[in-house]
């Protein structure tokens, strides 16, 4: 087990600038923290957070990722929250151990059933800082060094095949060949040993075949043509993995020996002119195997791996694989992504984070081929989502963007059209937050609660803004009916004739409708008026609507002991079939009017309004309604006044603490005119009724500065 002091120096090895004081705390805070836990394998729970880091090291990474592999299972497996680790360890290594903590937990969530290229996506799309997804992968590693300590077989066959169909292909896709090399043979031998033992076996017999050290014969060999060649090179060469083989096998349905190129060499040289030089060399020694050329230094692979491949048949008549590469494409094929951020001097710790995070976009969005076209495409969808959770585990994914609203919906459309509030991750929240990746969402429902329309303003899936349009067309049309009805009813009564829907079948004719329902609906929405419906069934009737001919303002006309009959309003849905008219602003109390506008409901004026004189002449249109006392609603009214005040310093802040005094809101507050003397301003308030406007207005009046108070009233 590497010691406290070891890793700290190995780290200011490669980086001289990192913050010793960091990793210490870490260190003591991580090893505090997992006291007398232990492993599987006995050994103290510690050890395994500090071989993560020490994996990482020889990877050569910066300060918060070393810190975050010592931290990474604190939030999950001890007491310690994320606020502390925040606290203590700022804010970049928080972010890093939550991402972390986070993939963890969707290993602990996942049903083995999810495909194992969607779980893919999902832990890269996670890993939204590259270097979550690198500390998980080391821990995956550790984990995979030590799987023999699991008493369960069941357990560690799921977690070596999960290693082999998730994390493996993900070490090769940011281009860690060793983490993918590593993974791939350890699991395997979990899964299939016996086959791993034949083929190591055989591979065994091969080499010492015919006494010879194949590998290292072939080495001193290639070695001896580049001297002469006059280039000076490292060559390495080694079988390949037992895994690798086997998949070829598999794929190609051979027989072990028929595979060829079971022996892959590489050659590292200084320039990128030597590399084509060798190969040349190479191609005029042996026989080459065709096809199987690849030059990956003028195409490199998305994950940026370069090389020059060839096959020959090599010295001692065996097909051996040759790689080509100079020291830096080396170190980019080992390391992959990894290999980009290792300490470079002289870039701020600022551009070196953000490189981080550019490095994964460009993985995702640097294709090549057909292939990782598609791939890159599904990748790109794919990072259009977010993947939430429910309290029982279950994944959903939803649009970037979406809110708890889509979230209920879904779940279930009863479950949204119900919704009241959220919980994200136990907490309560706005139904407007946006989602994150990992969130856990609870919805909590009140059988009373209808969707609002302003709903619809913020969710972003098609479920649920068609479940919440649904809703309010049929919520507008119950309105409908209701206000039609009560409008019939009205204007029957005071008519003095009956309204019954039994003596309705000819208007329903006439209108080609079915339904009283149906009328109703017609009259409320202002498609057909009260007294068209009134002359169809009461021919005789000379009944004319109430406003006179006069210019002058209308009054409501029939007022003495008739409000019994005028059609009550209650409180409102906003867009819904009664709307407040944006002129007048009536509040309860006020005397009003209704006016019927085509395809909307009616709109309610205050009786003083002028705008009321565009409508003298349609005296169809216009309908008695009066404020419904006992449905009377506690919610806030707009109501507008219009100032004219003097003009001295503090005038507005006295106006304004007059208003405050007096419970209102101010809503909105504009200066109209101004001019030396005076200034008029428009204020918007938030106010009971009329009585409190009222009372509002007799305060400002009072005060020495305001000149005039009026409402607004047009
Ligand atoms: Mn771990």
């Amino acid at each position: 087990m590497i010691r406290q002091y070891e890793l700290v120096e190995k780290v200011k090895s490669y980086d001289p600038d990192a913050n010793e004081d960091l990793l210490n705390r870490a260190y003591v805070f991580s090893m505090k923290a997992h006291g007398t836990q232990k492993r599987a394998s006995g050994d103290p729970y510690f050890s395994h957070p500090l071989e993560v880091a020490g994996i990482l090291s020889d990877m050569k990474l910066d300060d918060a990722t070393i810190a975050t592999a010592l931290l990474h299972d604190t939030v999950e497996d001890t007491t310690a929250t994320l606020d502390e680790i925040r606290k203590l360890f700022g804010s970049e290594v928080a972010n890093l151990v939550n991402g972390v903590t986070k993939l963890s937990q969707i290993e602990l969530q996942s049903a083995e059933s999810k495909q194992a290229e969607n779980f893919r996506k999902l832990v890269l799309a996670m890993s939204n800082d590259i270097r979550v997804l690198l500390v998980k992968l080391a821990d995956r590693l550790h984990n995979m060094r030590t799987l023999h300590h699991v008493h369960s077989e069941e357990k560690r066959r799921r977690i070596a095949r999960e290693t082999l169909e998730i994390y493996a292909p993900l070490a090769e896709r940011i281009g860690i060949q060793h983490f993918k090399e590593e993974l791939e043979d350890l699991s395997f031998k979990e899964l299939n040993s016996d086959a791993r033992e034949s083929i190591l076996t055989r591979l065994h017999f091969l080499e010492q075949e015919g006494g010879k050290k194949i590998v290292q014969d072939i080495i001193d060999e290639l070695e001896r043509i580049f001297i002469e060649g006059g280039i000076k090179t490292r060559i390495s060469g080694r079988v390949k993995s037992p895994y690798s083989i086997w998949r070829k096998m598999h794929r190609k349905n051979v027989a072990f020996e028929q595979l060829s190129d079971i022996m892959a060499f590489r050659i590292v040289v200084d320039t990128v002119a030597e590399c084509y030089q060798t190969l040349g060399i190479i191609h005029s020694q042996y026989m080459v195997v065709p096809g199987r050329f690849k030059d990956y230094i003028s195409t490199p692979k998305p994950n940026k791996y370069q090389s020059l491949h060839t096959s020959v048949i090599g010295p001692y008549n065996q097909r051996i694989e040759i790689q080509i590469r100079t020291q830096e494409m080396h170190e980019i094929a080992e390391l992959g992504v990894a290999a980009h951020w290792q300490y470079k001097q002289g870039t701020s710790k600022d551009d070196q984070s953000y490189q981080w995070l550019r490095s994964l976009l460009e993985i995702l969005e640097n294709a090549s081929n057909p292939d990782e076209f598609l791939e890159h495409t599904k990748l790109e969808m794919f990072q259009d989502q977010v993947f939430c959770f429910t309290p029982a585990g279950d994944l959903i994914s939803l649009p970037r963007g979406a809110t708890p609203i889509d979230f209920a919906y879904a779940i279930h459309s009863e479950v949204g059209n119900r919704c009241v509030a959220a919980k994200i991750n136990g907490r309560m929240v706005p139904l407007r937050t946006i989602l994150h990746n990992g969130d856990q969402i609870e919805i909590l429902t009140s059988k009373t609660q209808i969707p609002s329309p302003t709903w619809e303003r913020f969710v972003v899936t098609g479920k649920a803004r068609a479940n919440i349009r649904r809703f309010i067309r049929s919520e507008q049309r119950s309105q409908f009916i209701d206000l039609g009805k009560s409008i019939l009813q009205k204007t029957f009564q005071q008519e003095g004739f009956d309204f019954s829907e039994k003596a309705i079948g000819p208007v329903l004719k006439k209108f080609k409708i079915e339904t009283a329902d149906d009328l109703y609906a017609l009259v409320g929405e202002g498609l057909h008026t009260a007294y068209e419906v009134l002359r169809l069934m009461h021919p005789e009737s000379t009944a004319k609507p109430v406003p006179s001919k006069s210019t002058e303002i209308p009054k409501v006309a029939p007022k003495k002991g008739k409000t019994a009959a005028a059609v009550s309003i209650r409180g409102l849905i906003p867009g819904m079939a009664v709307h407040y008219a944006k002129c007048c602003h009536p509040l309860p109390g006020d005397k009003i009017v209704g006016i019927v506008m085509t395809g909307t409901g009616v709109t309610i004026h205050t009786y003083d309004c002028e705008n009321l004189q565009q409508y003298a002449d349609e005296h169809d249109r216009w309908i008695d309604v009066a404020w419904d006392d006992k449905g009377a609603t506690t919610e806030a009214h707009m109501g507008r006044l219009i100032l004219n005040v003097i003009n001295k310093p503090g005038a507005l802040a006295s106006i304004t603490t007059i208003i405050s005094k007096l419970n209102a809101n101010i809503s909105n507050l504009k200066i109209t005119q101004r001019s030396e003397a005076f200034f008029e301003i428009m204020i918007d308030l938030e106010v009971k009724g009329a009585d409190q406007l009222e009372n509002i207005m007799a305060s400002l009046r009072a005060a020495s500065i305001v000149n005039s108070v009026e409402r607004a009233r047009n």
